[in-house]
């Protein structure tokens, strides 16, 4: 009988390895936990631009001169406009070529009006104010 009761004691011994390593596992699964409250404080820096950028007023632009208050003068002027070649002034060409009317695709970089950009400037301080 006492013979028989002597093998339990060495399962016992395996019983005590095989619950080692599961005591490692739940150790590592506490380590993803610090990561997620990270993204949270990222959020409310993001909250913080629109502030500073709602300080600027855009004046709407067009192709003809405006009155506005200049931004770096800070005088109330009526806008230069100058007509520059932009990508608007490629298509118009490009349109013209594929539509048959090659020989007028020199037209829009000849002429000016709504081919091209307009860019207005201070006619005080010479600052570029913007584009339409
Ligand atoms: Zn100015």
């Amino acid at each position: 009988m006492s013979s028989v009761q002597n093998p339990p004691p060495s399962y016992a011994e395996y019983s005590n390895y095989s619950n080692q390593p599961p005591q490692t596992v739940p150790i590592q699964q506490q380590f993803p936990q610090p990561l997620p409250p990270q993204p949270v404080p990222q959020i409310t820096v993001i909250s913080q631009q629109p502030t500073s950028v709602t300080v600027r007023t855009i004046p709407i632009l067009g192709p003809i001169p405006i009155s506005i208050t200049c931004s770096q003068c800070y005088a109330f002027v009526t806008t230069i406009t100058n007509h520059e070649i932009s990508a608007r002034t490629h298509c118009c060409a490009l349109a013209l070529c594929l539509t048959g009317l090659w020989c007028f695709a020199p037209l829009p970089y000849i002429c000016g009006g709504c081919c091209k950009k307009t860019v207005h400037r201070c006619p005080n301080c010479n600052a570029f104010i913007g584009t339409y």
